[in-house]
């Protein structure tokens, strides 16, 4: 029997997505399936898509919308992108065939309450309980937090940038 944990990256420090990225790789190394949903264009770089390609039949990766960043002056066509992709992701959790459902930077859809929260933390909570979740993104609102099992706070002490490094092969992308 698994016990199924919602779990929680967030932050501004850096590790969020790759934190999942390295729960999905965990798991597909047991050959247990695992589905990724990407809600942000980007998030996902060529790094880590290429090597999620070599996890074929044990990682499906969905990447949510054309162009999609949440800068957009359309703010319908934003809400109605992130109930297609949440409807992606009740789909994935309901299958009942993931071990593991990563939701990459899905908090920003709460933040920005371009979702209904309570209808969201319902899914979340009644979903089969060997289900695993895993949701990245900054902003995580309390109310996510609350009925999560695992929650880490990625704190930004430092990051290169600052220092005037530009995004690197394998570090960033
Ligand atoms: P990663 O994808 O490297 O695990 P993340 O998911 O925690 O990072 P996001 O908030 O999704 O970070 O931001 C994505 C990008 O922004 C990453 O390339 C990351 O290096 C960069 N970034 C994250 N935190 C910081 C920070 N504190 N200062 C500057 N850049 C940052
Ligand atoms: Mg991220």
């Amino acid at each position: 029997m698994t016990n199924g944990l919602l779990i929680v990256f967030t932050g501004n420090g850096k590790g969020k997505t790759t934190a999942a990225l390295g729960m999905a790789m965990r798991a597909a190394g047991h050959g247990l399936k695992v589905c990724c949903i990407q809600f942000i264009k980007g998030s996902w770089q060529y790094g880590e898509l290429d090597a999620i390609k070599r996890f074929e039949g044990l990682i499906d990766l969905h990447v949510m919308g054309k162009g999609f960043t949440w800068k957009s002056e359309n703010l319908e066509e934003d809400a109605r992108l992130a109930r297609e992709g949440w409807d992606l992701a009740c789909t994935a959790i309901a299958s009942g065939i993931y071990h593991t459902v990563v939701l990459d930077e899905f908090t920003y859809l709460l933040h920005y309450q371009m979702l209904e929260i309570d209808p969201c933390l319902q899914i979340l909570t009644n979903r089969n309980p060997n289900q695993h979740v895993v949701i990245t993104g900054r902003y995580a609102p309390e109310q996510l937090l609350a009925v999560a099992d695992l929650v880490t706070e990625m704190r930004a002490v430092k990051h290169p940038l600052q220092a005037g490094i530009k995004a690197q092969k394998g570090i960033e992308f």
